[in-house]
């Protein structure tokens, strides 16, 4: 046996196990390395420069290597990389939740961070639970949609909706009401696309007016469902839940992990609907891409009632508040600022909108679907019928595979081919991406009308 060092191919078929990721498969596909970053572009180690299409799993905000955000981290290294929030202040997370505070929808008046969008749910979910109990109520159990998506860890996984994800841990989860998915091409209820919004809306106040009084507070990813598929609500079907959650004392979990700092075009996606929730969960985007960290937001009302003799949140994470982590998001709402970046974002916007539009010419594409920079084509066997593919047939892998060849990195969900690239991408840069996904779906057009034809 020797000692030569194993190529990173090799190291990882040999030792990592990935993410999200069938591993039987995993050792067969042809592999990619990424070994650098510029901008939007991710670089391999033959030199190769491939569009990150959906920004490093649509985090990245303002491409790789943003000088200023690099130069924050280097800064913060030169005083220190860590210490504890556990009975110690770091001033780089103070200053973070002061600027949180002043940019987050009304009435969010405190932060408590943590690593992850999962915890960051997860501390919401408990603090919601723990905020009636300090109240002398006993609420235990939440109102989730179907088709949400709130994270990995067991609590995050009970509040979320989707079968293919949740399902296995079932025997695990704490149980919770579920309401239908305002996804208007596929309605749950059977009704046509303009009707669909308002009728789930209905559904959830049906919940409300009979379990309000269990129910500690009302999960949502506001105006678009990510990994459900991209689903995008229609408009009013927000400022509508905020009224009944209102109206039935049931508190409302904005979980803006996947929409918020920009991806949907305003800071925060309840922007969009001039929606205040109780709580806001952050994370993907906080830092720009760069290093994992999150935040709970919470209300005064909320907080206060944990602000009593005797009362203690019982959670923290060893690397709560990190301090390089708060330079970077610092750095990253700077650059926010400095940048103009959402005023730039509306006519980037609507070039992306058009050409999403435009492959609805496309033999498959049944539907798009997006919000901002927040892109989704759902692939159908057959339009007409919004007839799917059988999933075991993996199109939208196959899809996002053969996009590859073209310069550009994606990933779907199931059938749902997912656009999310940097919002700093340029206008000749979102002609790229979709140029690319216009010559894939043609090479890959016989194969798509073949396997479309399997199932007749
Ligand atoms: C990605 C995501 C999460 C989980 O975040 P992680 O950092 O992957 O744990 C939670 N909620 C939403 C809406 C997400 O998109």
């Amino acid at each position: 046996m020797t000692n030569e060092p194993l190529q990173p191919i090799e190291q990882d078929r040999r030792y990592l196990w990935h993410p999200f990721t069938p591993m039987a498969q995993w050792a067969s596909q042809e592999q990619l390395v990424i070994e650098a970053g510029q901008g939007e572009y991710l670089i391999d180690n033959h030199g190769r420069r491939y569009l990150d299409g959906v920004s490093s799993l649509w985090c990245n905000v303002h491409g790789h290597q943003v000088k200023e955000i690099d130069q924050a981290i280097k800064e913060q290294l030169g005083k220190i990389a860590h210490s504890t929030l556990l009975g110690l202040i770091s001033p780089p997370s103070a200053q973070l939740a002061q600027r949180l505070v002043k940019m987050a929808p009304a009435g969010l008046e405190k932060v408590f961070f943590s690593d992850n969008g999962s915890t960051a749910v997860e501390a919401a979910a408990k603090i919601a639970f723990q905020y009636w109990r300090n109240l002398g109520k006993q609420r235990n159990s939440f109102l989730v949609l179907r088709n949400g998506y709130h994270g990995d860890t067991l609590g995050s996984v009970s509040l979320g909706g989707i079968d293919l994800f949740h399902e296995t841990y079932k025997p695990l989860l704490f149980k919770t009401y579920l309401a239908p998915s305002p996804y208007c091409y596929r309605c749950e209820l059977g009704l046509k696309r303009t009707n669909c919004g308002l009728a789930c809306a209905q559904k959830v106040e049906e919940i409300l007016s009979q379990r309000a009084d269990e129910i500690a507070a009302m999960v949502i990813e506001p105006i678009v469902q990510g990994a459900g598929g991209i689903i995008v609500a229609p408009e009013g079907y927000l400022r509508r839940i905020r009224q009944i959650t209102q109206q039935y004392g049931v508190r409302l979990i904005a979980d803006e992990v996947a929409v918020g700092f920009g991806r949907t075009g305003k800071m925060f996606a309840c922007e969009h609907e001039d929606v205040q929730p109780d709580i806001m969960c952050l994370a993907k985007g906080i830092t720009g891409g760069y290093l994992p960290l999150a935040a709970t937001l919470a209300s005064e009302e909320i907080f206060e009632s944990f602000n009593q003799p005797g009362c203690t949140f019982y959670h923290g994470h060893t690397y709560t508040g990190n301090a390089l982590a708060c330079a970077a998001a610092l750095a990253n709402l700077d650059v926010f600022a400095k940048g103009k970046v959402l005023e730039q974002l509306p006519a980037r916007i609507e070039q992306f909108g058009k050409r999403l539009e435009q492959l609805k010419r496309h033999d498959f594409v049944g539907d798009v679907r997006y919000k901002g920079f927040m892109g989704g084509v759902e692939l159908v066997a057959d339009p007409a019928t919004k007839r799917a593919f059988d999933c075991e047939q993996r199109i939208g892998a196959h899809i996002c595979l053969a996009i590859r060849k073209h310069g550009v990195i994606l990933r779907p969900l199931g059938d749902v081919i997912v656009l999310m690239p940097p919002l700093s991408i340029s206008a000749t840069n979102i002609d790229f991406l979709f140029d690319a996904l216009e010559a894939t779906l043609r090479d890959c057009r016989t194969l798509l009308k073949s396997k479309a034809q399997q199932e007749k």
